[in-house]
């Protein structure tokens, strides 16, 4: 069997008394997409920067194609393209400048370098921007920016967090057509993001962290189906009038649950999945005198297993819970960064 490209093992990162990564394995495979889920503070971040060198594990490894991070992070750096959620900017240095910069870090000399340059603007679509200052650029451009300096060095592993955070749905797309370019050129993507949808669609496997531990690891379908255990059918329902009746109305009837206000009422959950259940409870809702206008099937989405997969976790039902604990010994002394 291959290498993994990424091969983390009983990995913690302690701060202080605070758990942010707690006893993590998991391995991804060369040539794959992988997303990074997990609510706020879950130790995404954390885990990221300890693959790409730039922080030290408490216990634990943590390997980019088989070199280990803490003690091969020449090898590790050569191999990884770390796109950060934020990044400095320098003034008065333009874009062209900016990733020339980077680029003789690396190493690049002469006409490699300015090749090498050349070939990630085109590739970013950047080229237009190239005599723009660095640090006026828009989000999504900065963001272009920030993928354009990760690739670099023809990276085979680009870590990824939160890029598409505060893009707009246009400069999403835009960015999630080169990821998919990345993905078809074989590098393997490990990529971070509340945007479930889009992860769902691109992403070969799903990495879900919570608490500084991974809770599940699949793809979105087995994410799905692991987390659907109540079940049951889910409808967009408006109505004219008063939107809070549906919710008064949905406290009185035990087999339906509201999930959610939408603009003009919400979505709601029937428990059985039988049709003829949800043609009912829409009979009882007109003769209850609810102004119905509309009453839609919605599909569960990944939105809706990552909310179930947090209740499944708060009711002590996911392994991940509670986690074991840190051996006493360290595996290694990290020097101070
Ligand atoms: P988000 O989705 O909000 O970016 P995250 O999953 O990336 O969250 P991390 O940034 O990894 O989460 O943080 C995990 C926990 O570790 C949080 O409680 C955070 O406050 C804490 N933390 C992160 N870095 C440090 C640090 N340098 N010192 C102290 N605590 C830290």
């Amino acid at each position: 069997m291959s290498t993994p490209a990424i091969s983390v093992h009983n990995l913690y990162r302690y701060f202080g008394t605070l758990k942010a990564v707690n006893g993590v394995t998991f391995e991804i495979p060369k040539g794959s997409v992988c997303g990074f889920v997990g609510a706020n503070g879950a130790g995404k971040t954390t885990t990221m920067r300890i693959l790409a060198s730039l922080d030290y594990p408490t216990l634990g490894t943590a390997e980019i194609c088989g070199y280990n991070v803490v003690s091969h992070p020449e090898e590790v750096r050569r191999l990884i393209g770390w796109m950060p959620d934020h990044f400095g900017n320098y003034e008065h240095m333009t874009v062209v400048e900016y990733l020339d910069f980077y680029a003789r870090a690396l190493g690049y000399k002469g006409k490699e370098r300015r090749q090498r340059v050349q070939e990630v603007m085109d590739f970013t679509d950047l080229g237009p921007l190239a005599e723009r200052f660095s640090n006026k650029l828009s989000k999504g451009n900065t963001q272009r920016l920030g993928l354009g300096r990760a690739l670099l060095q023809d990276p085979e592993v680009l870590v990824m967090d939160e890029p598409a955070a505060g893009l707009d749905p246009k400069a999403r797309v835009e960015l999630k057509s080169l990821i998919r370019v990345l993905a078809n050129e074989g590098k393997t993507i490990f990529i971070s993001s509340h945007i479930l949808s889009e992860l769902g669609e691109m992403c070969d496997s799903l990495l879900f962290i919570n608490g500084g531990r991974i809770v599940h690891h699949g793809d979105a379908q087995s994410m799905m189906q692991e987390t659907d255990v109540t079940g049951g059918l889910l409808y967009d329902v408006q109505i004219l009038g008063d939107a809070e009746s549906l919710s008064a109305w949905c406290l009185l009837h035990p087999k339906v649950e509201f999930l959610e206000s939408r603009k003009q009422g919400g979505r709601i959950r029937i428990e059985s999945n039988a049709i003829d259940d949800s043609a009912e409870i829409l009979h009882r809702m007109i003769k209850d005198g609810l102004r119905v206008v509309e009453f839609h099937r919605e599909q569960r989405n990944l939105e809706d297993a990552f909310i179930d997969m947090l209740g499944k976790i708060d009711r002590g039902e996911i392994a991940g819970k509670t986690p074991p604990q840190m051996p006493t010994t360290p595996a290694f002394n990290p020097p101070t960064l």
